[in-house]
């Protein structure tokens, strides 16, 4: 149990959580700058299904007012690091979700500020962590997942490694960081 717990907690996913939690932050940006201050405080991405940004609106007039508009956003976001987009929908159904996702990740954040492997240096000291609690940061940890990956489906790919990644490190690197870190340190 604490070996599966660890190993899912590990490192690579630590990194993983990291920047697919950088791509959705960068998402929100990108989406903030294309629909302008007003819409990008009543809307916010949620997830990406086959090229189907799934948005939150506040009210049905923010989901209207975008909808109208989608093919002017859906053309910038694609200008801007997102080639594989194809339309969005807008919806209120999903608003009260983003507090909800916002609060899972903050919590998140802090059962992994208290996981024993995160400082590697460390040894592990499998006393401070009850099995109550490797549930929950385990349970947490996979609902995390599930939707982040639902999240980061619209990204680009990395050439190298596939994975989603944020479109400004392609930009820089033309791979994600992690292969331009691999490539600097010469493994
Ligand atoms: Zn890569």
């Amino acid at each position: 149990m604490f070996d599966s717990l660890d190993r899912i907690l590990g490192s690579m996913a630590a990194t993983r959580f990291v920047r697919q939690q950088q791509a959705y932050t960068q998402l929100l940006k990108t989406w903030a700058e294309v629909v302008g201050s007003p819409a990008a405080r009543y809307s916010r991405p949620l997830s990406c299904d086959r090229g189907i940004l799934k948005v939150a609106t506040a009210s049905a007039v923010w989901a209207q007012t975008l909808t109208l508009k989608r093919h002017q956003i859906v053309g910038q976001l694609r200008d801007r690091g997102y080639p594989e987009l194809k339309d969005i929908r807008c919806s209120t159904r999903d608003w009260s979700q983003t507090a909800i996702a916002t609060q899972e990740v903050a919590e998140l954040q802090q059962l992994w500020q208290q996981h024993p492997s995160r400082l590697p240096d460390e040894p592990p000291t499998p006393a401070q962590a009850s099995p109550e609690a490797a549930t929950d940061a385990k349970t947490a940890f996979q609902s995390w997942a599930a939707q982040t990956q639902a999240k980061s489906a619209c990204f680009p790919l990395c050439p190298q490694c596939q994975a989603p990644t944020p479109p400004g490190e392609l930009e820089r690197w033309s791979v994600c960081a992690l292969c331009a870190a691999r490539r600097w340190s010469g493994r």
